[in-house]
């Protein structure tokens, strides 16, 4: 891994590190099992990262990783029961409330057609334009002024505590629907694998399956009597009234609300689990600029983004000193507008775990081929980090091409789905 390598060589780099674009470099000793000898040498490990803008084939990974988790709770695999597919399941999209009006694409197209007075800082609250997806006009304020920067902030920062919270009512409300004595968890159990997605306007909105299951065992069935439907009507009915306590008041859910009931056709079932993976790799906003934190005012400054996209992360960061904030770890997390913690979690008894999936795949590539018994070993403990990338500076384009020739053999004629469907 040095300047002067080979083609071959940088090949062989790329594949020890499984076609990651920027690996991590350890150095380590490895012992020689048929002579005894050790020695010492680097060793390039794949970055893990889930987002695409970063690590292409990691990302690919990932999402492949995704896809199982989701699938594998909708219908059974990989340690889960094929039963939990007769489940009450549900996919939900829930949403934050408007801080501000901002320029969108309705169904037909439209943005705000119908006349409306002006703001109070004489600005037309109208727009008789047709924004496609490119147009950065998408999601901006029709007024800057009007929109409520600080209240969108703290509500990305709060999102994850107010879905949690949620969940735990819609729990207790069932329990009480089916006249549980005492203890409600004795009656069932919610499941969910929940999506964060970051729509145009900078807020985050949650795609949710949710399976409700019996509460005695992992994956056991539900009272008979629980229904998708009364599921279904459990969640719409907490989503519309529920808010939780803030340090700065209370927050609530928007309006705008979606609950699909998931039918034993395993259609539908695959389709929810191939766009739930597609979202768990994309970042803030599909771009490298918010992929990673910022240090300073200055970063966000240069970064080349909508001004409204940059005075949410200003904000972010400037709420970051304010001492009843201080929990809100405002700074930290200001390139994801304020939202804090995993963009994909999954309650405990959802389905299997990433971690288990990569534990199989690690034993997988450790397996000697018959034949070709391995000659070298890592010694424990005896490894140091080196950095991060290739040495090489072509390493990462050629890492990149690689991947995308892996792809393409993989897909031999039908064209990706992945871009069929619209964003918002
Ligand atoms: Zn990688
Ligand atoms: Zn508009
Ligand atoms: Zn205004």
């Amino acid at each position: 891994m040095t300047q002067s390598m080979t083609t071959a060589e940088l090949v062989g780099a790329i594949k020890q590190a499984g076609g990651c674009s920027h690996p991590i470099r350890l150095r380590g000793e490895f012992l020689n099992t048929a002579t005894g000898e050790v020695s010492e040498r680097p060793l390039l490990v794949a970055c893990k990262d889930r987002r695409a803008v970063l690590c292409p084939a990691c990302s690919y990974l990932y999402k492949a990783d995704a896809w199982i988790v989701v699938s594998t709770g909708l219908l059974g695999g990989k340690g889960v029961p094929t039963t939990v597919g007769s489940h009450p399941r549900l996919f939900v999209t829930l949403t934050a409330p408007s801080f501000g009006a901002v320029h969108a694409q309705r169904a037909d197209g439209s943005c705000r057609p119908r006349s409306r007075p002006l703001c109070p800082h004489g600005r037309p609250l109208t727009c008789h334009a047709h924004h496609d997806d490119a147009d950065p006009l998408l999601g901006s304020p029709l007024c800057a002024d009007c929109f409520n920067y600080r209240d969108a902030i703290l509500w990305n920062a709060q999102s994850s505590r107010l879905w949690n919270r949620t969940v735990e009512r819609v729990r207790r409300q069932l329990a009480a629907d089916h006249d549980a004595i005492g203890d409600p968890s004795h009656l069932v159990r919610l499941s969910y694998l929940k999506v964060a997605e970051f729509q145009r306007r900078g807020l985050v909105h949650f795609h949710v399956v949710l399976r409700a299951d019996g509460a005695d065992e992992p994956f056991s069935p539900p009272p008979a009597s629980l229904t998708t439907s009364s599921l279904a009507r459990a969640i719409a009915s907490v989503v519309a009234h529920f808010s939780v306590a803030g340090p700065l008041g209370e927050i609530a859910w928007g309006r705008q609300f979606h609950v699909s009931e998931l039918d034993d056709s395993d259609d539908a079932d695959q389709r929810v689990a191939a766009y739930l993976a597609k979202y768990a790799v994309k970042t803030t906003d599909g771009s490298l600029d918010f992929a990673r934190r910022f240090h300073s005012r200055a970063e966000i400054l240069n970064l080349a983004a909508t001004p409204h996209l940059r005075r949410l992360a200003f904000t972010a960061w400037d709420l970051g000193l304010e001492p009843d904030l201080a929990a809100l770890n405002l700074r930290a997390h200001a390139h994801a507008f304020g939202f804090r913690g995993q963009l994909i979690t999954k309650s405990r008894h959802y389905s299997t775990r990433f971690q288990d999936l990569r534990d199989v795949r690690a034993a997988f590539m450790a397996t000697p081929v018959t034949g070709h018994l391995p000659t070298e070993d890592p010694v424990r403990g005896t490894f140091t980090y080196e950095g991060r990338g290739y040495d090489d500076p072509h390493a990462r384009e050629v890492a990149e091409f690689l991947h995308r020739l892996y792809l393409e053999a993989r897909r031999p004629s039908a064209p990706t789905t992945d871009d069929a469907e619209g964003t918002r």
